[in-house]
């Protein structure tokens, strides 16, 4: 629950689940937050905040960028993210746009997303 706004917040995969039948858990009015491609402010602004009112949220982590520079999230502001609650999900590798990816292409391997951090 958000106090401040008197919702409640789940993770996406609780909608995904509940628009199969498969999560019982989605209420009317739930929100999720998620945060696209590790970029740091999640971290350093969102991360605070939320964990002063017991939320938590999701960061979408493109695997390849992790540390790459001052931008991105490095792999211990990620570990405390996950130990916080923060759901880590997978973004890609390289964060290609879906019109750049060949239709012969295979989908990036999720083991070398997953090494990543
Ligand atoms: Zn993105």
């Amino acid at each position: 629950m958000i106090p401040a706004c008197g919702v409640a917040a789940a993770f996406p995969a609780v909608f995904v689940r509940a628009a199969s039948g498969a999560d019982d858990r989605l209420q009317k009015g739930m929100v999720s937050f998620t945060f696209d491609d590790g970029i740091v402010s999640a971290h350093q602004t969102a991360f605070p905040v939320l964990k002063s009112r017991g939320q938590a949220a999701t960061a979408a982590i493109v695997a390849g960028k992790i540390g790459a520079n001052d931008d991105y999230m490095n792999a211990r502001q990620l570990r405390e993210l996950e130990r916080n609650g923060w759901e880590i999900a997978s973004h890609g590798l390289t964060h290609t746009r879906p019109t750049q990816i060949p239709l012969t292409f295979e989908q990036e391997p999720m083991p070398a997303c997953k090494r990543a951090w």
